[in-house]
């Protein structure tokens, strides 16, 4: 709908903004998010809905083989939450939650004993984010927030036959997957859970943390720092071990396509990082 006037002449605009599904914080991240994209038509959402802390959450797992694993976690926290009353329920005694995958195959990340755990007190679905539009839940998990292979931000480069149906000057780098991250937080009327893979860090999830302070954590809560590559901006710097002379130093996690490397970030911090990575891996 950009353009509208020079296509279709003198016209009144008039701007939905006031939502009752999101809450306001979650409303201004994602809206600020969105809207880094020049071409896309500024708005100012209002909320009508309460706020639950925090709005987004983001964890961390060694690898993908854990992501099924961290969500059983949340889904039990969750479902503690509601059992003790912490937590209100939305719907009779129960919530409702999505899992929003970037790609149909996400699906394959949902715990398969959900249903006999959790069913009691939650209503836990999957749609692909496209399928999504329209539809809204108390809780959205992100469960492959990644780089590379069934990542998001999807790296295959734009269709150039799609690019013909975008809009003129659209020229934003991945301004249809950010649509698309939009849409996804948006489906969130309490928070939205980002679940991350230790070096792959999505550049979305990287923004958010470097712009809008999202904390990232393991599954258990403990704090994992992260300081965002000084020489691309996009990526986070994550500790490597020279594989030849045994030495640590840090690293963009976007290599080979950023290849800043340094040994100048506190050596205390990088030796608990490399410590707590070498616990998580011996700990699988
Ligand atoms: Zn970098």
């Amino acid at each position: 709908m950009t353009d509208f006037e020079t296509w279709f002449g003198k016209s009144q605009t008039l701007r939905l903004e006031r939502t009752f599904r999101c809450n306001q914080p979650l409303c201004d991240i994602s809206s600020q998010f969105v809207m880094k994209n020049p071409s896309q038509i500024t708005k100012h959402v209002i909320s009508e809905q309460i706020s639950y802390q925090p709005v987004i959450e983001a964890f961390l797992v060694s690898d993908e083989s854990r992501i099924t694993g961290a969500i059983h976690t949340y889904l039990s926290k969750l479902h503690n939450g509601l059992e003790e009353g912490s937590i209100p329920p939305s719907n009779g005694n129960k919530v409702r939650v999505f899992i929003l995958g970037r790609y149909r195959k996400d699906q394959e990340l949902i715990p398969y004993t959900w249903q006999k755990d959790f069913s009691d007190r939650i209503h836990l679905s999957f749609s692909t984010i496209h399928g999504s539009k329209g539809l809204e839940a108390d809780y959205v998990i992100l469960p492959r927030l990644k780089t590379g292979i069934y990542g998001f931000p999807c790296d295959i480069e734009d269709d150039p036959l799609l690019a013909l149906a975008m809009p003129q000057g659209e020229h934003f780098p991945q301004a249809e997957e950010r649509r698309l991250f939009y849409v996804a937080m948006t489906r969130a009327k309490r928070s939205v859970t980002m679940i991350t893979v230790q070096h792959r860090m999505s550049s979305f999830l990287t923004e958010l943390v470097k712009e809008h302070r999202i904390i990232v954590k393991d599954i258990e809560g403990e704090i994992i720092e992260t300081v965002t590559c000084p020489e691309c901006a996009k990526g986070v710097m994550v500790p490597r071990i020279n594989g030849k002379n045994g030495t640590q130093f840090w690293g963009c996690n976007r290599f080979p396509k950023c290849r800043y490397t340094t040994n100048a970030l506190d050596s205390m911090t990088m030796e608990h990082r490399v410590n707590y990575t070498r616990n998580r891996i011996n700990q699988n």
